[in-house]
């Protein structure tokens, strides 16, 4: 197996299983937070980024102790997934290109790597198991688990420093649920549920107020048009607290994050989402298609400038 990101490229064109090192790129589309949106429908990472995270992931799991490559077990299988990565791949479409410092995706790969996370959780690890890694028999847990050993092994933290800061804050400044109005703060909401975003929905900016009626409502959902506006609301209205939080928030992010580029970064994934359920706040679901999705975009793209 080589190293090379030329190599990793050469294996997705020609559409050969490489377990590995195509998992981890997929993997890195929701782990590695540096992939961001080149503005012509593409993501893109720096080279030095992708090798350095990638080397750095395979030196860890060929470390720990009682995980091993199963070198064996390489095999073309049948991808459950298989229709959006196929079209993505369809030989004369370009779904990556580099230059001197760059890698870039089409948003057609980054799309399946949306529909690929949740699987990846579900039971592409039971996969990785099998055709990549050996799991002792001391494993006993569940998928669930799978995944969280898995982002624990391979050191990717939740969240790196102080995120007790933040309910402490929400408590200091008396402020409610950001979607009910009424309820009294009791749960961080994750606008881009954790599940969906990985560790790039584990900062400040990602983070609301809301109650447990109002974050059990919205799960792992995309929040709606109505839940957009609700939290635009919030932003920008001073009776609601949200001007002070916005100017808090902005002191909280690491230096690769910025209140923009973070929502630039969610427009983005917005732009790409197709026929889906969105939350609406307050308790309402409501399918969006495209067309509304790009209303979303609008607001998104308002709050970015706040
Ligand atoms: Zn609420």
């Amino acid at each position: 197996m080589s190293h090379t990101v030329a190599d990793l490229l050469r294996w997705i064109h020609s559409n050969q299983d490489q377990a590995l090192y195509y998992r981890l790129f997929n993997a890195s589309f929701y782990l590695n937070h540096n992939w961001i949106s080149s503005g012509k429908n593409e993501y893109k990472i720096k080279k030095t980024e992708l090798r350095g995270w990638m080397r750095k992931l395979i030196t860890r799991l060929q470390s720990v102790q009682s995980w091993s490559f199963n070198l064996r077990q390489t095999a073309p299988q049948p991808d459950p997934l298989g229709p959006p990565l196929k079209r993505a791949t369809t030989p004369g479409m370009e779904i990556a290109r580099d230059d001197k410092t760059w890698i870039y995706i089409s948003d057609a790969i980054f799309e399946y790597s949306k529909r690929h996370e949740p699987s990846l959780k579900a039971f592409d690890m039971i996969r990785m198991t099998d055709r990549i890694l050996t799991w002792t028999t001391s494993f006993t847990g569940n998928y669930a688990d799978a995944k969280s050993d898995i982002e624990k092994m391979l050191g990717i933290e939740k969240r790196p420093s102080n995120y007790r800061q933040f309910p402490s804050y929400v408590r200091s400044k008396s402020l409610n649920c950001v979607y009910c109005k009424t309820n009294s703060f009791t749960q961080t909401d994750h606008v881009m549920a954790w599940d969906r975003w990985g560790k790039r929905g584990h900062y400040e900016v990602n983070w609301l107020p809301s109650c447990r009626t109002c974050n059990n409502n919205k799960s792992n959902e995309f929040l709606g048009l109505g839940g957009w506006e609700l939290v635009e609301e919030f932003y920008t209205d001073v009776t609601l607290g949200g001007p002070t939080f916005v100017a808090w928030i902005k002191t909280q992010l690491p230096s690769h994050i910025t209140w923009n580029s973070h929502f630039q970064k969610v427009k983005m994934d917005y732009q790409i989402v197709g026929i889906t359920h969105m939350w609406e706040g307050v308790g309402n679901i409501s399918l969006h298609n495209k067309a509304k999705s790009q209303q979303v975009c609008n607001v998104i793209e308002r709050i970015s400038r706040l």
